[in-house]
């Protein structure tokens, strides 16, 4: 196990060597989605930058325990269910199969638990009353419970906000009205009519957005743990009122290192429905890219940087996919025994230091997968001027399993899989039609293909085809 992985702490404000509070074992949460839509891909890079940490970790020895709530009560869902004249649960859980249906798609690894806030109203309950206990708390009038933010003098630790600006004006929420102090949060929402509520020691209602985080991490991690993540804008109030109540109620340090990735634009834009760029991942699907190039796409750039999503993007992520799925499958023709003064091995052990090194430093991706592509012009340059062989093989697959262990985009998907069948069969059928001499019926399969974006080139292997970009 290396001691060199690091990563940016957003309470610390630096990078920092990562040591977990138990030698080898991480323990991390993930805030997950709120299940009311389906998620769209400001989210989904969320969810993928969270995998990409996860692989890494794996990959450097570290078995991790993560855990990533499903918020399946709040506001806008006990709102949409009722314009529906659902239950919530029957309204999310098609969203929360949806995203399950996402993660699959884009390869993202299954955490090890998905708790639901629903189902754990009386762990929540539990920590309220133990802030209650602590002296942290106060009852309205119509039983809602708030945290007194003024109790936890370290409030503001994470986000740096400038509490001083949050004056009466930012009582926008009307049942929010009789806060003692705008700063101060929700842990418990008394039961309005007809609202989805619980019957619990607090009185009738239901929990507040943030208390679901911190009781359901420490349910399954501990009071501390190693690592939590979300996007930026969990930071604040989200992440800080995790902290203010976590911490108030142990009196320790909640989780120990924080990440947050940056958001997401689509085509330079803000994404909001208004726009109508509020693209999910049928979306893009729709429009014939497969999900292992939108998972690379968004793996391309460092999670701390904001990136800008675009088709063109897009295009050139399928392309570089394509340039490594090429590569891969000429390794694999590699003409028999040694090439005098190989240099492919030594390049290849450079190569994977850089990669390796460049994930250790707070997942820099960016120059993880420029380390990968020098490497792959490299060794093409080698393959081209016969300088590599097959005793290079090992070392060369070598790399490439570690690159994919991480990023896991050399499988073609299920639809692509599909579509390979197809042309293989149209190519059999061209040979033998040539074969035959019957030059008309080879043309016409030619053009069949090239309507489904498909160029055929000869090689001394045979016949290859490559799929332009689109379909
Ligand atoms: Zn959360």
């Amino acid at each position: 196990m290396t001691v060199a992985l690091a990563f940016y702490d957003t309470l610390r404000r630096e990078i920092v060597p990562f040591e977990p509070l138990v030698p080898g074992e991480v323990r991390m949460y993930t805030c997950g989605p709120t299940v009311h839509d389906f998620a769209h891909i400001g989210n989904l890079r969320t969810f993928l930058f969270e995998d990409l940490l996860r692989r890494v970790l794996v990959a450097r020895g570290y078995r991790v325990t993560q855990v990533m709530n499903l918020t399946d009560v709040d506001d806008k869902i006990i709102e949409k269910a009722r314009a529906r004249g659902e239950s919530i649960g029957e309204y999310t859980e098609r969203y929360a199969r949806a995203f399950f249906e996402d993660l699959d798609a884009l390869r993202v690894q299954r955490a090890e638990r998905y708790p639901r806030a629903t189902e754990h109203i009386e762990a929540m309950v539990e920590l309220v009353q133990r802030l209650q206990r602590g002296g942290h708390t106060y009852t309205t009038e119509d039983g809602s419970v708030y945290f007194r933010i003024a109790t936890f003098p370290d409030y503001g630790k994470l986000s740096r906000i400038d509490l001083s600006g949050m004056q009466d004006g930012a009582r926008v929420e009307s049942d929010e009205y009789e806060k003692e102090d705008p700063k101060d949060f929700a842990l418990w929402k008394a039961a309005k009519e007809g609202e989805a509520s619980w019957d619990t020691p607090l009185g009738r209602g239901r929990p507040g957005w943030h208390i679901e985080c911190s009781a359901m991490s420490m349910e399954y991690l501990g009071e501390s743990f190693d690592i939590h993540t979300g996007g930026v804008d969990n930071i604040f109030p989200h992440h800080e009122n995790e902290i203010a109540q976590s911490e108030a109620a142990t009196g320790r340090a909640f989780a120990r290192v924080w990440l947050h990735a940056e958001h997401l634009t689509v085509e330079g834009q803000k994404m909001a429905k208004s726009l109508g760029n509020f693209l999910t991942l049928r979306d893009v699907l729709e429009r014939g890219y497969f999900p292992r190039a939108i998972r690379y796409l968004l793996l391309s750039t460092h999670y701390r940087t904001q990136q800008n999503f675009t088709f063109e993007g897009l295009e050139q992520a399928a392309a570089s996919l394509a340039r490594l799925t090429d590569f891969a499958r000429r390794v694999g023709e590699l003409p028999a025994g040694e090439a005098p003064g190989s240099e492919v091995a030594p390049r290849t052990r450079e190569a994977r230091r850089a990669f390796d090194s460049a994930l250790d430093d707070d997942l820099n991706t960016s120059r993880a997968l420029a380390a990968v592509f020098d490497w792959v012009r490299d060794t093409n340059r080698a393959l081209d001027e016969g300088s590599a062989a097959a005793a290079d093989r090992a070392e060369i697959e070598g790399f490439l399993q570690v690159f994919d262990a991480v990023y896991d985009v050399l499988r073609p998907d299920p639809d692509e899989r599909a579509l390979s069948a197809e042309v293989e069969s149209l190519i059999a059928e061209r040979e033998a039609a040539r074969a035959a001499r019957d030059w008309a019926r080879a043309d016409t399969i030619r053009d069949r293909l090239a309507e489904k974006g498909i160029v055929l080139e000869d090689t001394p292997h045979g016949v290859r085809w490559k799929r332009l970009a689109r379909t």
